[in-house]
């Protein structure tokens, strides 16, 4: 019975109109400003500098990368909505501004595949260069000098005089006599003189 006084409030809420909107009935209403929803993801402008990946806390973001036939690399970026936290960091830190915070809100989905965003690109092989025959002679004479210059007991400039050591010893200073022996004391001699 205590439950009697509210009997009526229920009643009267079975007539009022529903402090709720329904929802996804018409146009769901526009997020505040700076509002960050949805990632969006522009493959065309990836640089593939993996910035993103490595600001990502919760390591929401993968790449995958396939090498193709043809040298080119196949590349996937995927940002998992579900461990996301909306931070914004990654968008930050994308100096291509190829990642968007979006004011997208209406993330729901039945399946895992629901819940992700990203995109694919194909990073070219980059082309072989091309070099003159006078750069590669003047490349292989670098590289020669490299080695000569590495080799154990390298170290004497190309050209350098062979017996330039022996001369330098030759002029070194002579090293100082030995200290002449001291004269025996005078009444020693002497005795030694009468022996
Ligand atoms: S930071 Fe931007 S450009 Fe770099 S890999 Fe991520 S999305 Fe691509
Ligand atoms: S918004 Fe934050 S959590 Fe989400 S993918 Fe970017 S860096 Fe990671």
């Amino acid at each position: 019975m205590s439950g009697l006084p509210y009997i009526g409030t229920a009643l009267g809420n079975l007539f009022r109109k529903p402090n709720t909107m329904k929802f996804p009935v018409g146009d769901a209403p526009a997020a505040q400003p700076g509002y960050r929803g949805k990632i969006a993801y522009d493959p065309n402008k990836c640089i593939n500098c993996g910035m993103c990946i490595r600001v990502c806390a919760p390591q929401a973001i993968t790449r995958e990368i396939k090498n193709l036939e043809n040298g080119d690399q196949e590349i996937t970026f995927t940002f998992d909505m579900t461990s996301c936290t909306f931070c914004g960091t990654c968008a930050d830190f994308c100096s291509q501004h190829t990642i968007t915070m979006t004011d997208d809100y209406m993330i729901v989905g039945t399946k895992p595949e629901d819940f992700l965003v990203g995109g694919t690109f194909i990073k070219k092989k980059p082309a072989a260069p091309k070099f003159t025959p006078e750069q590669i002679a003047a490349m292989k004479a670098a590289a020669e000098a490299k080695k000569r210059h590495a080799a154990p007991g390298a170290g004497a400039a190309p050209g350098a005089n062979p017996e330039a050591p022996a001369a330098a010893e030759a002029e070194k200073p002579a090293a100082p006599a030995p200290a002449k022996k001291a004269e025996e004391p005078a009444a020693e001699k002497e005795a030694k003189d009468a022996d």
